[in-house]
């Protein structure tokens, strides 16, 4: 059948709304008006989902997409997936390279522009050593871009500054699975979901920010009325809509709750004792081992009555919510920022792990704790390949002596050529960059103008004159080009070829369809350009393409429980998403880890059934962790909260999706979300316009009222460029884990 334009757009439009609610969207898949000529295997652009898609080429353009029936989301997309094509073309695309002079960015050659970077990073190493230069990625970058970027750095260079937008989303899952397990990434897989009985899903708001998935999570309730789901967020989302308990507490008591969740379940004696017992170490904040009993005891500060006077959460429904985790014969955990984006987004993610440890809920079909994953490509890319300032490759550490010996002996270095002190997390290296302490930054594949917190002040740091800031991006638009010293034209998705990993470990290959356009080149050109002009000795860049790098990748993976080795180029192209580890070209990927029999890592004559190998002693770790307040509460001057957040037709910084006409209709402008008794208390109206107003700066909204907010709480999506919400946000970080507090500060509202 023959589908129109026009068609295509009604289906659109309404498909909206449907994917929130996880409506199958083949309408819009099938919609394509253009018939291809080819159909080239490749992977969404957008979310840490990571769905599958085919992109169809016509006359050597992308015309069009559909979901790659292979994959995991078997042919689906969400609307967002299903009309990346029009962005490709976009009239705002930069086509060649730009130096800033005098205020304006000039046209510029490529010899001229990567000349002056060249010249910029060697004058700030000359004059002040390595560490005052940096990289700053992304979770959607290829990873062998991120692996190419981290290793001239910190192998090139000398310099350890090398972060990425990902510690602004996953930095806090990151610290959770490593304090717990001794590893980083899910134990499970997307296919739990297809044998959960109990969906937990806390801090995530799936329906909107991981649409396909949510889908598979509202088709197995549906399939199955006996399956429970648990939504835990202070909005009524409409991920809310589907749960049988829909816990509405006041934003930041979430950690007491967890804990109080805990307390129910050991007095209803429905810990699984066998499981904990042979597999788990309970340990204090100050890492003191303790037994189960001092465990109990810590818990009784979290009686579901004192819980409830705490958090506004019935303390009934505290009690069901528990029990309903427990009994269930696989509780599957979701997360996503509300849990990461905090002061104590570690223990946050450690107190949820908690629950599956203590009952045995983990390692089994259907039980598994599981982090989302906000970008394509912050799992596989950044922090599988070590692209942050204190990692190296596989998970390594550079603070250890023995892991930067082993990467230096792979990469056929000399020995002491890391540098043995972590460079700066993101919030550091900005306020650096904003003293012109870090005199030189590469950006690459982000927008941190926009989505950096508390933004004004790195948005007066990205002005001076006294540090040099190169971007390497595919859009005129992106507000950090208004900032950019250098601006380089970059490749964009289907114009070059690589690899992303998506939230489950899969990692699926993005093959070149398209040339790119004007003077594009891919960021792998353009980084080992960089590398020559900087005169990295050849033994750290011995690639010819960027298929040698993903071979240098696996190689580098091969000692260490990642084992990438199975997973070659040829198998990648034919297959569609391989999870490691998988050791072995005939080894079928790794669903489940920690399980004999399951993850290659265990010796098949492991006497146990479970090994955490990531802990010396096999055991994973139920943290003691107490609750604490958020690092700006409301009060008397500014008594709400802000929360900011994604919307289901945009993406980020809004970038890309604000050039699709059908996606930039839906949402062209951000609000404010506002509960209807705090409107009513301050006579605002739906559309009245609202002052928001925070200790950093203040910004006039126009208000949606609703039920979604509870009282006491207002929301922001964060994509709007011309209302730039993190003006307002905080820039406090978790201790750990580095990763900002962008879900909880203190506001104030009126109507204007
Ligand atoms: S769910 Fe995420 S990865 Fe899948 S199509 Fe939508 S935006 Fe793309």
């Amino acid at each position: 059948m023959k589908v129109t334009r026009r068609e295509v757009l009604k289906t659109v439009a309404a498909a909206s709304a449907l994917a929130a609610i996880g409506v199958p969207l083949t309408t819009v898949v099938k919609a394509a008006d253009n018939e291809p000529d080819e159909w080239v295997k490749s992977v969404c652009r957008f979310c840490g989902t990571g769905c599958g898609v085919m992109v169809g080429i016509k006359d050597g353009k992308c015309v069009t997409v559909k979901g790659d029936p292979n994959n995991h989301n078997a042919g689906f997309l969400c609307l967002k997936g299903a009309l990346m094509p029009p962005i490709v073309y976009s009239k705002d695309r930069v086509t060649q390279p730009y130096i800033r002079k005098k205020g304006k960015l000039e046209p510029a050659s490529w010899d001229e522009a990567m000349g002056l970077v060249a010249s910029k990073f060697k004058a700030a190493i000359k004059d002040h050593g390595p560490q005052s230069v940096a990289y700053y990625g992304s979770g959607q970058a290829l990873t062998e871009e991120t692996y190419l970027a981290s290793k001239i750095w910190k192998a090139g260079l000398g310099s350890n500054n090398v972060e990425g937008n990902p510690r602004l989303c996953m930095a806090s899952a990151v610290g959770g699975y490593v304090t717990t397990f001794g590893k980083d990434e899910p134990c499970g897989s997307y296919s739990d979901i297809d044998a959960a009985t109990c969906f937990f899903i806390i801090g995530s708001n799936m329906s909107e920010c991981h649409p396909i998935l949510f889908k598979r999570v509202a088709a197995r309730k549906q399939a199955n009325p006996n399956v429970k789901v648990i939504v835990v967020d202070p909005r009524k989302t409409n991920t809310a809509r589907i749960a049988d308990e829909h816990v509405s507490f006041k934003p930041g008591t979430d950690l007491a709750i967890l804990n109080s969740m805990a307390y129910v379940i050991i007095q209803e004696e429905m810990d699984g004792q066998r499981f904990h017992n042979k597999y788990v170490t309970f340990m204090t904040n100050d890492k003191k081992k303790v037994d189960f009993d001092a465990y109990m005891k810590f818990l009784e500060d979290y009686t579901p009555e004192k819980v409830e006077e705490l958090s506004g959460v019935p303390a009934d429904q505290i009690r069901r919510i528990a029990i309903m985790f427990a009994e269930s014969s696989g509780a599957m955990s979701f997360w996503c920022m509300g849990l990461n984006q905090r002061i104590r987004g570690v223990w946050a993610n450690n107190l949820v792990s908690n629950l599956h440890l203590l009952t045995g809920q983990i390692g089994k079909p259907g039980a598994t704790p599981f982090s989302l994953t906000g970008q394509p490509n912050a799992c596989g890319g950044v922090r599988d390949t070590g692209g942050l300032c204190h990692l190296l490759p596989a998970g390594r550490l550079i603070k250890k002596p023995e892991h930067r010996a082993q990467l230096e002996k792979q990469w056929g270095l000399e020995p002491g050529t890391i540098a043995p002190k972590p460079g700066l997390h993101t919030i550091a290296l900005w306020n650096a960059f904003s003293e012109a302490k870090v005199k030189a930054v590469f950006v690459l594949c982000t927008n941190p103008a926009h989505s950096l917190p508390n933004a004004n002040i790195y948005l007066e740091g990205m002005k001076r004159d006294d540090n040099f800031m190169v971007l390497s991006e595919p859009f005129m638009d992106a507000l950090t080009v208004k900032y950019a010293d250098v601006l380089l034209p970059a490749a964009f998705w289907c114009e070059k070829r690589g690899t992303y990993g998506c939230s489950e470990r899969r990692y699926s290959l993005l093959m070149k369809s398209v040339e790119p356009m004007g003077e594009c080149k891919s960021d792998f050109d353009i980084l080992m350009d960089f590398a020559r002009r900087m005169d990295v000795d050849p033994k750290v860049i011995p690639f010819k393409t960027v298929d040698d790098v993903w071979n240098e990748w696996r190689e580098v993976s091969s000692i260490t429980p990642y084992n990438f080795m199975g997973i070659t180029r040829a198998r990648m192209e034919k297959e569609s998403g391989i999870l490691w580890p998988c050791p072995t070209e005939d080894h079928p990927g790794t669903k489940i880890r920690y399980v004999r029999g399951e993850d290659p890592n265990i010796p098949k004559d492991y006497k146990n059934k479970y090994h955490f190998y990531g802990k010396k002693d096999g055991r994973a770790v139920i943290w003691l962790r107490p609750y604490k307040g958020a690092a700006e509460e409301p009060d008397a001057e500014y008594p709400m909260v802000l929360t900011t957040g994604r919307v289901i037709d945009h993406w980020h910084t809004g970038t890309m999706t604000m050039k699709v006409p059908e996606l930039r209709r839906s949402f062209p402008k951000a609000y404010v979300e506002v509960n209807i008794d705090d409107a009513k208390k301050a006579g605002i109206k739906n559309g009245d316009d609202v002052l928001l107003e925070t200790r950093r700066d203040k910004m006039v909204f126009q208000a949606k009222v609703s039920d979604v907010c509870r009282p006491g709480l207002v929301f922001v999506p964060w994509y709007d460029v011309n209302l730039l919400i993190n003006k307002l946000t905080l820039n406090a970080f978790d201790a750990g884990s580095k990763q900002p507090e962008y879900k909880i500060c203190a506001i104030r509202i009126k109507k204007v």
